[in-house]
């Protein structure tokens, strides 16, 4: 028929599934994803976290094993979570040789080798107050945190972890932990710094598996305001200056704006975590049956590719390395 108007037909490449996949311009792959783990002290525990189904809180021995799993599907990296035996005001097992996190890398380390450690870095899972840093009355002060992340950082490093991740928000966080791993000679261990950390209301869920609910207050002096996007820019610009390798933006889902922009701008290895509340909302949504929540969660995670992150931590990671070697 001829074509009168002489517009465009975009659908000629959208007839043939296999035309349509060789068109495709992002796509999600293993090497995409960061899978978060939680580790709790004891033998054979497994805990379900309620709000987020199929996550657990685990101990070292179960950790291990998962840790195989996640080797054997194909996954490239864990970050991990620590849960310690006791909180303290100045969260001292964050920083303790024989703390749990240390204790978990050191046990990871001797069976799987060939699964990259991040650690998670920040002091609000060991104190018992449940803030981010060290208190004065209810304030949190910045920099006698900074010099305790400095040595937690170092303190994970010593166990064998191949990059940290401080995720407190602190101003000047990631100068003091590059600074205390090169004084260390870990030269070569890069920094994911959480650049772009918004004072989210999606952590909730977190927070049951973290059990870092704040005592009192919220996480607003620190973490970012939800409407800022320039301020996001000059965090990690920020964040770069000090050293950071890898930038991340977090949550991902509801600021894929933000990530676009960090990409463009700085055109830096960027990651996004699709945190807690964006997985228990699909996963609910799905359990219900109000969504096909296989789409769901690959169309989540494609539409965070696609806004410009170079890699994803998501509670998904499993799915979706399983749903990619399905495919084949
Ligand atoms: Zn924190």
């Amino acid at each position: 028929m001829e074509n009168k108007y002489n517009f465009k037909r975009f659908r000629r490449l959208r007839y043939n599934p296999i035309v349509r996949d060789m068109v495709r311009e992002t796509n999600i792959t293993k090497n995409d994803l960061i899978y978060p783990l939680f580790v709790v002290p004891g033998e054979n525990v497994k805990n379900p976290v309620k709000s987020m189904p199929g996550v657990f809180q685990l101990s070292i021995d179960k950790l291990v094993e998962e840790c195989k799993e996640v080797r054997d599907l194909g996954i490239p990296a864990v970050i991990l979570f620590g849960i310690p035996e006791h909180k303290d005001e100045k969260g001292s097992e964050a920083y303790a040789p024989d703390g749990i996190i240390q204790r978990a890398i050191r046990a990871i380390k001797q069976e799987v080798n060939d699964l990259v450690i991040i650690t998670d870095v920040c002091l609000c899972e060991y104190t018992s107050h449940g803030h981010c840093g060290l208190l004065d009355g209810e304030e949190i002060l910045n920099d006698e945190t900074i010099a305790l992340l400095a040595k937690e950082a170092v303190s994970h490093v010593e166990a064998g972890a191949d990059m940290v991740a401080p995720s407190d928000m602190m101003d000047g966080r990631v100068f003091a932990i590059r600074k205390a791993l090169d004084y260390k000679g870990f030269t070569k261990i890069p920094i994911m710094s959480y650049a772009a950390k918004y004072s989210s209301g999606y952590y909730g869920p977190f927070r049951d598996a973290a059990e870092s609910t704040p005592a009192f207050g919220d996480r607003r002096s620190h973490q970012m305001d939800i409407g800022n996007i320039d301020e996001a820019i000059r965090e990690v610009e920020a964040d770069i200056e000090e050293g950071a390798d890898i930038v991340m933006v977090k949550p991902a889902g509801p600021y894929l704006d933000v990530i676009r922009e960090v990409k463009k701008k700085f055109g830096m290895p960027t990651a996004a975590y699709q945190v807690s509340g964006e997985f228990a909302m699909i996963k609910a949504a799905g359990q219900n049956d109000w969504i096909d929540e296989e789409r769901v969660m690959i169309e989540s995670l494609v539409s965070i590719k696609r806004a410009g992150a170079n890699m994803i931590l998501t509670y998904f990671a499993k799915d979706v390395a399983k749903w990619i070697s399905a495919k084949g």
